[in-house]
């Protein structure tokens, strides 16, 4: 790779909808290249257990993102690891330029950006993040073996993380919003049979609290009775959900009002040859195999796309 390098197709994102778009693309001989800021694989390398991609009954969330990587690059697929600073769109082609100074450009763009979790925003979030706030069990749930953490949520992650957690900690406390959990009934039922883990209905975290050895206790209100209490805990585990890194996403695409892009049933955006890919699209399911789908999907239709730009482009040539 050069500045000012030219390809079919330029991927960013290496999460599941990325890599899967990359193994589409190598298949179908586009010159292709993935840029991915961190470590290739995505939020899913972050999970304990996948137990819902077709074909694996478990796989860990770090061994399913593995796989992915290493189908893709046994195309040979170039994995950059580098952070994108602009992604401008062209009439004759479009334009990435990476944070150290290197502009690629490319006949078409898949947008695969993924999320980021969303933050609780109380008191003592911020500041004592790696001090005992997390996002990741599965990074930092060691550090927690033989204590008493809260996970804090109802979705799918929180169950999932929870499970994981029970499995190292002496006491995993669930501190939901609601009386009912958003999960999946699978997760809710093993949540409910694990019996170091205790729900907390109709809860809030409204400040983490640290001594020097890190957080103690998080300040807690019922939202029914607007009674609060703190309880003791060593460590938070925030899990409410996830916002589209949609901050590269240029003007003229559409996004909806909670940020998610807006693209026809070919991934496409409304500029020709910018598609969108995985948790970033607006969609009805946010799993892994709809990130590979879109993946596939997003490929697959930029395929097309830039086999008929070069057909035109040579039969204008041969017209001139
Ligand atoms: P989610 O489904 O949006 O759930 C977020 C949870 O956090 C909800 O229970 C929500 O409460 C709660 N919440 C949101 N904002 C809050 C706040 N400010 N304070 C307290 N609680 C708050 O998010 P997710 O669990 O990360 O899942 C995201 C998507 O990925 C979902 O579609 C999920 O099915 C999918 N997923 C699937 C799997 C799997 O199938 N293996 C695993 C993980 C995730 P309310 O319920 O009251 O809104």
């Amino acid at each position: 790779m050069s500045d000012n390098s030219f390809y079919d197709l330029i991927i960013v994102g290496g999460g599941p909808a990325g890599l899967t778009a990359g193994i589409y693309a190598m298949r179908a001989a586009l010159s292709t290249v993935l840029i991915e800021k961190g470590l290739a694989g995505g939020q899913v390398a972050n999970s304990d257990s996948v137990e819902n991609y077709p074909g694996f009954e478990y796989v860990t969330g770090f061994d399913l993102s593995q796989k992915l990587l290493n189908h893709a690059k046994s195309y040979d697929l170039p994995v950059v690891q580098q952070e994108v600073a602009e992604i401008q769109p062209g009439l004759k082609h479009h334009s990435v330029r990476l944070s150290n100074g290197d502009n690629l450009n490319a006949h078409a763009v898949i947008l695969a950006m993924g999320g980021s979790p969303l933050k609780l925003g109380v008191p003592g979030e911020d500041k004592y993040y790696g001090k005992g706030v997390s996002y990741c069990a599965t990074c930092d749930g060691f550090f927690f073996k033989g204590k008493t953490v809260v996970v804090v949520g109802g979705g799918d992650t929180a169950m999932e993380e929870a499970l994981y957690l029970a499995k190292l900690c002496k006491q995993v406390y669930v501190v939901h919003r609601r009386d009912a959990l958003r999960a999946s009934r699978i997760l809710q039922q093993r949540v409910f049979g694990e019996c170091k883990i205790e729900v907390l209905w109709n809860t809030v975290v409204t400040e983490i609290k640290a001594d020097e050895g890190g957080v103690c206790a998080v300040h807690l209100r019922d939202t029914q009775t607007a009674a609060t209490r703190e309880l003791a805990t060593d460590g938070v585990f925030v899990f409410i959900g996830f916002s589209p890194n949609n901050a590269l996403v240029p003007a003229g695409i559409a996004m909806n009002a909670d940020g998610y892009v807006v693209t026809d049933e070919k991934c496409e955006t409304k500029i020709p040859g910018i598609y969108a890919a995985g948790d970033l699209r607006q969609k009805y399911a946010r799993q892994i195999v709809v990130a590979a789908a879109d993946g596939c999907t997003a490929a697959l239709a930029a395929a097309h796309y830039i086999e008929e730009k070069k057909a035109t482009s040579d039969t204008c040539q041969l017209t001139d």
